[in-house]
């Protein structure tokens, strides 16, 4: 098993809810990670996937991908048995949107959200006048699709895509994707050797599935490429394409935090959209006092039930919310969005008295493992089957519940004592 296969990790697990949800795998909640994925045992599958290899061959030519770029993608090709476990393997348990949005909205992903913004200002200013999409978004959903670029991964993608395409669920899905991505490889804008990704699929600094790019990238920096995975300015645009086409409108805000009156009884629901009139008359103000804007279709969401923060969205959440179908995946882009315009955290407490942790937060949570002797791997914010079942025992030497989950509790027990 390999290195990053043990630890798994809550940005690789939010990667592939992703592609689950943007391929329709069935991952049914809306917030799921896993602080610790059971990962299934390695199958050997040499000789079938030799055979389907060859039909894949003969399928990819027949679907139109030119064959001396068929020969140089499966030339040598090898089974990615990693793929296929991180295909079964399953959350262990549901992550609460606390945990969630502690994890995508921290003060690094925000100093790093307002440094990309300086770095990036004049393709970020043309950006915006070309597609209406508001720059702190387009910086937003950079930093939670790949932490700005950061997230690279390590798997070939034609490879994954063709070992799933042989071995795993929904194979006919990832055949499509598969000639795809080869197609996106004969048009020159990625070299093959370049194609690579941190799961099977999803590739460059906004994390495009292949059939996605081929309908949505843009080259914007007109090189005459659209590469998502080396040009920063293309990557944005073609995310700005995609939520223009998803019905973005210019100048509109995704929404506000509110205050729901604690006798309300009315809809609740992204979809449920109403006239702002009709949100004031039910008593709905805004959490910071501020007046409710003057016009506007907007829903009521409340992503932790009644006693956390509600929000009002608008279209443009929708528009958010197209890019991954999960709400709180768009609330997390959203609200760091405000927090790189500079505005505050949510004025409403989530409802726990054992908050999510920062990335800098698990590290040390880590450190403190280590220091114990509970935890013998690295330091490195990941929250892996490892860290979990330290965490566990260090929960059952406090004298608490052992959950395996990294919250602040635990970490001040290890802290103080
Ligand atoms: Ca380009």
């Amino acid at each position: 098993m390999s290195c990053a296969a043990k630890q798994g990790s809550v940005a690789l697990t939010v990667t592939i809810v992703r592609l689950s949800r943007r391929l329709r795998l069935g991952v049914g909640a809306l917030i799921i990670a896993a602080l610790a994925m059971g990962l299934a045992a390695p199958s050997a599958k040499a000789a079938p996937f030799e055979t389907c290899v060859k039909g894949l061959r003969t399928s990819a030519i027949k679907a139109g991908v030119s064959p001396d770029i068929v020969e140089a993608a499966f030339r040598d090709m090898t089974f990615d048995e990693r793929v296929l476990r991180f295909q079964r393997s399953q959350p262990e348990y549901r992550l609460a949107i606390w945990d969630y949005m502690a994890f995508l909205v921290d003060e690094a992903r925000i100093a790093d959200g307002r440094k990309m913004l300086e770095i990036e200002a004049k393709s970020l200013a043309a950006i915006e006048k070309a597609y209406g999409v508001d720059k702190y978004v387009l910086v937003a959903l950079w930093g939670v699709e790949s932490d700005y670029g950061r997230l690279e991964g390590d798997f070939h993608l034609p490879r994954a895509l063709a070992s799933l395409a042989c071995e795993g669920k929904r194979a006919a899905l990832f055949k499509a994707e598969l000639f795809h991505a080869l197609k996106i490889v004969a048009a020159g804008d990625v070299k093959l050797q370049d194609f690579t990704g941190p799961w099977a699929g999803a590739f460059g600094h906004t994390q495009f599935m292949p059939s996605t790019y081929r309908r949505l990238a843009v080259d914007f920096d007109r090189d005459g490429r659209k590469d998502t995975i080396n040009s920063i300015p293309d990557a944005l645009a073609s995310a700005a394409n995609y939520l223009k086409r998803s019905g973005w409108r210019p100048g509109q805000a995704w929404g506000f935090e509110v205050k729901v009156p604690a006798s309300y009884k009315g809809p609740t629901g992204r979809t449920r959209k109403a006239a702002i009139s009709a949100w004031a008359k039910r008593g709905i103000r805004r959490a910071d006092g501020a007046a409710l804007p003057k016009a506007g279709s907007y829903g009521l969401i409340r992503p932790a039930g009644r006693g956390g923060p509600a929000f009002l969205v608008s279209r443009n959440f929708d528009a958010l919310y197209s890019y991954n179908a999960a709400e709180s995946y768009a609330l997390a882009i959203a609200h760091l969005s405000d927090r790189l315009r500079g505005k505050g955290a949510f004025r409403t407490a989530w409802p726990t008295d054992d908050p999510g942790l920062s990335r800098a937060e698990r590290k040390r949570l880590q450190e403190l493992l280590i220091a114990r002797g509970l935890y013998k791997g690295e330091a490195d914010g990941r929250m892996g089957p490892l860290t979990a079942a330290a965490i566990r025992e260090a929960e059952k030497q406090a004298g608490m519940k052992p959950t395996g989950r990294p919250g602040a509790r635990i970490l001040r027990v290890l802290a103080e004592n």
